[in-house]
């Protein structure tokens, strides 16, 4: 099983990757818990590019570079884990791209889609759980986290095309989407993570 977590900026992702990770890991079952970008070595590099280092990088080289941590991660981390017969769940995958890169940046969902299906082989995950928050609520609570250079570089309106894209494919495929609104008690989001997840376990 892959899990992935999506959502802008803020909108407590890692908290919720690690709760279910301990949910499932007390329950017996064997998980990888992961991020992109940056969980490899080589995507620490990439992710150092990324966010720090290139303040002018094109649209198209950032979805490439993207595109490359995820190729890595998926060959060395995902895939591995996954063929061992453990879950997997990532904080961003493919969406990332797609929401960031394809509408943020305006390089076309279409045209990031298929080079994320070319770096990641084709591999889907079985459920995506989108938390969903309004830009304006996310970057305040990462403000005075000491956030990433890039991060403060973009205006909210940036944070809020980014947020409908994400709405916007969660509703074109509901099967594979659990939105939750993510100004809920961590408790909370927590429990209906589980419920989804249980069901995909044991039907
Ligand atoms: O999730 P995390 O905070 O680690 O992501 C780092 C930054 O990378 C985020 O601020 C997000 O804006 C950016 N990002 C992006 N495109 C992606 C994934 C992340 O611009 N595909």
């Amino acid at each position: 099983l892959f899990v992935a977590f999506e959502g802008g900026e803020g909108s407590g992702k890692s908290t919720q990757v690690e709760r279910l990770a301990e949910w499932l890991r007390e329950s017996g079952t064997a998980v990888t818990t992961t991020h992109e970008p940056g969980a490899t070595d080589v995507g620490a590099q990439i992710r150092r590019l990324l966010l720090h280092d290139s303040p002018a990088l094109s649209p198209r080289a950032e979805a490439l570079l993207f595109a490359a941590d995820r190729a890595h991660h998926v060959e060395s981390v995902i895939r591995p884990a996954l063929e061992a017969g453990q879950v997997v769940v990532t904080d961003r995958y493919v969406d990332s791209s797609l929401a960031y890169q394809g509408v943020g940046r305006n390089l076309q969902i279409d045209e990031v889609r298929k080079i994320s299906r070319w770096a990641t082989g084709g591999l889907q995950a079985d459920l995506i759980v989108l938390l969903d928050l309004p830009a304006e609520l996310g970057l305040a609570r990462v403000r005075g986290r000491g956030g990433e250079d890039k991060l403060e570089a973009e205006s909210i309106s940036f944070h809020e095309r980014v947020r409908e894209a994400f709405r916007m494919l969660a509703e074109s495929d509901p099967r594979r989407y659990l939105v939750l609104d993510a100004s809920l008690q961590p408790d909370v989001i927590a429990a209906k993570v589980r419920a989804a997840v249980s069901r995909l376990i044991r039907p």
